[in-house]
């Protein structure tokens, strides 16, 4: 079973050949199982899912399914839940529990999905490795020696080695994009404000955006048809009507004007990873598509201007985390000056200390002009450059991160390395586009992933133009042999 899509996976259920409880003991035997080696999970919740999968079934029963009801999912672990820990990968919020749901959490409970459980995750979302966890790094299905990518590299683990038939996951500079691409998993960043973002941990709120994570094209389709719209109680949720993105998946591609940035295929990129992305690059033209060569000038001061913003903004996110109001507090403080220092000190990991230092000074007194206000004037010549690129072309292609996968300990002594993974999906944050990944190859035998990039709202788009490749390709079906 844990070889179909959520697609195959719905089909299944709809003709009885297997009903939500089997299913879901199916998903939670393969975590015991295999869980052990990757470390995907930070919490199985394992009554709660076959209490709903036995009420999916009931639904299904009394004509009362719809497309997902009892398809099992995991949830990145910065999504809140409610009765079920909300950890968000740090040590700060490993006793807190969550007394709602977040908006996506409750979007796929009302379409009847099972909750797996919480994955694994770089700490408050901060990295690109998912080395830093306080519950520890998360394992690549396809070599246990590397890391899977991160942010969201326990809901991308997790998927590709089918301990979940898809997770959640959320992307700031990248963090959806880039696991799926070092696991070998298709991916989606929506357009900022096209899912709701209440009770989903803010790390950079001008920047963060929750999407999903899962084998193929149509069945990220499926899941963002649960997943987008507005909310009220997000004040950055865009009131768009929300398309059937299943409907347009198999339009042709004939005359698509594929944009390849020139920048993204320059110094920095691993051959191998730039031979599949121009393998790609031909499927697409012998589907019909035209090439057209473009420019992001800007690409460049995108991450530079990133490490401003998005620490600046995650300084003044996490002021809450002060061991008063919840989370983590410090044993026996003398005082409230060291109440606080010393929960702050002990609950927060070091890339997140890091992080609010950089981000603390660049928004002190006499800094602001300086630095944010600066990187915000540098964010708009990057938008103005993808704007730029949408009146020639239709979607913009090119590799999701500059190498396959690394291994585990290789950047982590490295800061600026490690930020560089991140290349060529932050300046999709920065101005707000849509962005997906999808399984293209393999470089000395790990995944590789071909980034598009869509117009605002265009996801629709995206989807169409990643399902069509896995039409004709079947990188996305492949498993690693270890979790067969
Ligand atoms: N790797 C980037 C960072 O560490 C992006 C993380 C993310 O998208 N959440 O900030």
């Amino acid at each position: 079973m844990h070889d179909k899509t959520l697609n195959g996976l719905a089909d299944a259920l709809a003709t009885r050949q297997v009903s939500s409880v089997e299913l879901t003991r199916h998903f939670l035997d393969r975590i015991k199982r295999f869980d052990p080696q990757l470390n995907s999970f930070i919490t199985v919740t394992e009554a709660q899912a076959l209490e709903q999968a036995a009420a999916a079934d009931t639904a299904r029963a009394a004509g009362k399914a719809g497309r997902l009801t009892g398809v099992p999912i995991a949830h990145k672990d910065i999504f809140c839940t409610t009765g079920v820990k909300t950890s968000c990968g740090s040590k700060m919020l490993d006793n807190f529990i969550a007394p709602y749901n977040a908006t996506v959490v409750e979007k796929m409970n009302s379409a009847g999905l099972v909750m797996l459980g919480k994955t694994n995750m770089d700490e408050f979302a901060m990295g690109s490795s998912n080395e830093s966890s306080f519950y520890g790094p998360v394992k690549n299905p396809w070599n246990t020696a590397y890391v899977p990518g991160g942010s969201s590299g326990g809901s991308a683990a997790a998927v590709a080695a089918r301990l979940a038939p898809a997770a959640t996951g959320t992307d700031t500079g990248g963090s959806i994009r880039q696991p799926a691409s070092l696991s070998g998993i298709t991916g989606l960043k929506p357009t900022y404000g096209r899912v709701s973002r209440w009770g989903m941990i803010a790390f950079a709120s001008s920047l963060d955006q929750a999407g999903p994570m899962a084998q193929t094209a149509e069945d990220a389709a499926l899941l963002l048809n649960v997943m987008a719209g507005f909310d009220e109680r997000d004040s950055t949720s865009t009131n768009i009507e929300v398309p059937d993105y299943t409907a347009t998946l198999n339009n042709s591609l004939e005359g698509l004007r594929i944009g390849l940035p020139k920048e993204f295929f320059g110094a920095g990129l691993d051959a191998g990873v730039e031979k599949c992305v121009q393998d790609a690059i031909r499927e697409y033209e012998k589907l019909g598509a035209k090439i057209v060569e473009i420019s992001l000038p800007n690409t460049h001061l995108s991450i530079p201007a990133y490490y401003v913003i998005a620490p600046a903004e995650a300084s003044s996110n996490l002021s809450r985390f002060d061991g008063v109001r919840f989370g983590y507090r410090c044993k026996s403080p003398d005082n409230l000056e060291d109440l606080y220092k010393r929960s702050r000190g002990e609950g927060f990991g070091d890339e997140v200390k890091r992080r609010i230092l950089i981000g603390t000074y660049a928004l002190s007194a006499g800094y602001y002009d300086a630095y944010y206000l600066k990187a915000q004037k540098v964010r708009r010549l990057i938008k103005n450059d993808f704007d730029a690129a949408f009146a020639k072309v239709d979607v913009i292609m090119g590799p999701t991160a500059p190498h396959a996968g690394f291994k585990l300990g290789e950047k982590a002594a490295n800061p600026v390395s490690m930020y560089l993974s991140d290349i060529y999906t932050i300046s999709v944050n920065m101005a707000g586009l849509p962005g997906l990944s999808l399984p293209a190859g393999r470089a000395d035998g790990l995944p590789v992933g071909l980034q598009i990039i869509g117009n605002y709202f265009d996801e629709a788009r995206l989807l169409n133009v990643a399902h069509r490749y896995q039409q004709v390709t079947d990188w996305h079906t492949q498993l690693p042999a270890a979790f067969a």
